[in-house]
C-alpha cells in the first residue's frame, strides 16, 4: 500500500519556479558583501545546546520556548540552529581567527524555530548575516547598516531603518531597575507575558505588540534617556556616521533585540508590505558574546535578514521570478533526426549555449509545446531532410520568425546572440 507523506508543518520547499528568487537575493547579498569586505563562512545546522543556552540566553523566546533540541544517541544534547551567530562565533574562536585582527563575516542558511507558523513564520527560515569582529568603533556599526541599506535597495526593496541603543553593562542595570520597578507599579495594566517577563527579561517588555499594553510602554522610562557617557558618545558617532553615508534612519527608543548579549547599537529594517510580521533584518553590537563563549574580548556587531521575508516583499512588488530559460529548443522530426538532436545538444552545450529538447521525441506540437513550457528562445526543427541539406530553420518562439541557419554554424549564431 502506498503512504502519501506530506512536509513538515512550517517547513518549506522551494520549487523550481521560484528558485530563481532565492537565486537573485544570494547573489546579490554575495557581490555587495564582497564589495565591502565581508567573506563567507559555513557552519553546520547542528551544534550543541549549550552554545545556545549560553550564547542567546536561558531567558529569550528563541531557547526557552523555540528550539528543536534532541539527544544524539543519548551521548550529547544538541540542537538544530535557531540563528546564525553563536555558530559563527563558535567557529570564530574555535579556529583562532581572531589573531588576525578585525574579521567581515557573513553566513547565509537555514535556522529552525518551532513558532506558530504564518505568513512570514516559518519553522525552517533562511537568514542572511554579517558578523564584524574585532572593531569598537561606531565606524563599524555605520558601516555595516550602510550596506545592508545597500543590499536592499539594489533589491529595489524599500525598507525603514530603526536605530536605538540598548546601553552597556556600565549603564543598562541602573536602567533595568528602573524599568522593572516602573513596570511592576503597572503590571495590572499589562498582559501576562509581560507581567511574566518584567523581572527576567524586562527590555523584551518594551517590544510587546499587545494594543492594551501599549499606553504603558509608551511612558516607560527611556533607555536612551539613561545610557552612560560612553554609550552616548557611541550613538551619536553611529548616527553621524549613517547621516554621512546618506542612510536615512529614525531613532526608535522602544526597538530592544531579542537575544541578550547585544549591547549599544540595535537596529531593524521593517517593510510594509508585510503586515504583521514586518521586520525584514534585525541586527546589533553584540561586544561580550566572544567572551561568553570562552574567546578573548572581541566586540562585534552583526545583523541577520529574514530570506523568506524578502522574497515576500519582492512578490509583493510584482517583481517577476528571474528564470533561467533555454536559448533553443531542438525538436526531432524523424527517426534520423531523434538521433542528430542529442549530438547537436551536445555540441551546443559545450559552446556554453543552454539547449533543451523533448526526449520523449514524437509529434512536433507536443515537442512544439514543450519548448514553449520551458520558454526557449528560439526552436530549432531537425530531420533527415534538414541534415541531408546542413542547414534548418531557426524559428524566433516569441515572432515565429524563422531564419536559415548552417547547422555548423548554430553554436556560433546562438552564442553571439546572448
Ligand atoms: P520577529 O520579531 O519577527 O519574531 P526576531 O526578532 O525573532 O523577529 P531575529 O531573531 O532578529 O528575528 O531574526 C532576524 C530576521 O530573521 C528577522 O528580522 C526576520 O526577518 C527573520 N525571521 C526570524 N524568525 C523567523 C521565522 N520564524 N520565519 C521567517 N523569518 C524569520
Ligand atoms: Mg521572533
Amino acid at each position: 500500500m502506498s503512504v502519501k507523506i506530506s512536509g513538515v508543518k512550517g517547513m518549506n520547499d522551494v520549487l523550481p519556479a521560484q528558485v530563481g528568487r532565492w537565486h537573485e537575493l544570494e547573489a546579490v547579498a554575495r557581490e555587495v558583501f564582497a564589495l565591502y569586505g565581508y567573506r563567507e563562512v559555513r557552519t553546520p545546522v547542528v551544534e550543541p545546546h549549550a552554545l545556545f543556552a549560553r550564547g542567546v540566553g536561558e531567558a529569550t523566546d528563541i531557547v526557552s520556548k523555540e528550539m528543536y533540541v534532541f539527544e544524539d544517541k543519548g551521548e550529547d544534547r544538541l540542537a538544530l540552529r535557531p540563528e546564525g551567530t553563536a555558530g559563527t562565533v563558535r567557529a570564530f574562536i574555535e579556529h583562532g581567527a581572531y589573531v588576525e585582527g578585525p574579521q567581515k563575516w557573513f553566513y547565509m542558511g537555514p535556522m529552525f524555530r518551532r513558532e506558530r507558523p504564518q505568513k512570514g513564520r516559518y519553522r525552517q527560515f533562511h537568514q542572511i548575516g554579517c558578523e564584524a569582529f574585532g572593531v569598537a568603533e561606531p565606524a563599524i556599526d555605520a558601516e555595516q547598516i550602510a550596506m545592508l541599506d545597500d543590499y536592499l535597495s539594489r533589491l529595489g526593496v524599500k525598507a525603514t531603518l530603526k536605530l536605538n541603543s540598548v546601553g552597556d553593562p556600565a549603564c543598562r542595570p541602573a536602567y533595568l531597575d528602573l524599568l522593572r520597578g516602573y513596570l511592576s507599579a503597572h503590571a495590572a495594566a499589562l498582559c501576562g507575558d509581560c507581567r511574566e517577563r518584567t523581572q527576567k527579561n524586562p527590555l523584551r517588555v518594551l517590544d510587546c505588540k499587545v494594543p492594551t499594553c501599549q499606553p504603558v510602554l509608551e511612558r516607560a522610562p527611556r533607555l536612551a534617556e539613561h545610557l552612560c557617557q560612553g554609550c552616548r558618545d557611541h550613538f551619536e558617532a553611529v548616527q553621524a556616521g549613517l547621516g554621512a553615508l546618506g542612510v536615512a534612519f529614525t531613532v526608535e527608543p522602544r526597538l530592544v533585540r531579542g537575544l541578550d548579549y547585544y549591547v549599544r547599537t540595535a537596529y531593524e529594517f521593517t517593510s510594509d508590505a508585510l503586515g504583521a510580521q514586518s521586520a525584514v533584518a534585525g541586527g546589533g553590537r553584540y561586544d561580550g558574546l566572544v567572551e561568553t563563549l570562552g574567546g578573548p574580548p572581541t566586540p562585534g556587531i552583526g545583523f541577520a535578514l529574514g530570506a523568506e521575508r524578502l522574497t515576500l516583499i519582492l512578490e509583493a512588488m510584482g517583481r517577476p521570478v528571474p528564470a533561467a530559460r533555454p536559448e533553443v529548443f531542438l525538436i526531432s522530426a524523424d527517426a534520423p533526426g531523434a538521433v542528430a538532436v542529442l549530438g547537436l545538444a551536445a555540441t551546443l552545450r559545450r559552446a556554453g549555449v543552454a539547449c533543451d529538447l523533448d526526449a520523449r521525441g514524437g509529434k512536433f506540437a507536443r515537442q512544439i509545446r514543450q519548448a514553449e513550457r520551458v520558454g526557449a528562445r528560439f526552436a530549432l526543427v531537425l530531420g533527415g531532410q534538414e541534415l541531408a541539406a546542413g542547414e534548418a530553420k531557426l524559428r524566433d518562439m516569441a515572432t515565429r520568425a524563422e531564419t536559415p541557419v548552417k547547422l555548423a554554424d548554430l553554436a556560433a549564431v546562438l552564442s553571439k546572440g546572448r
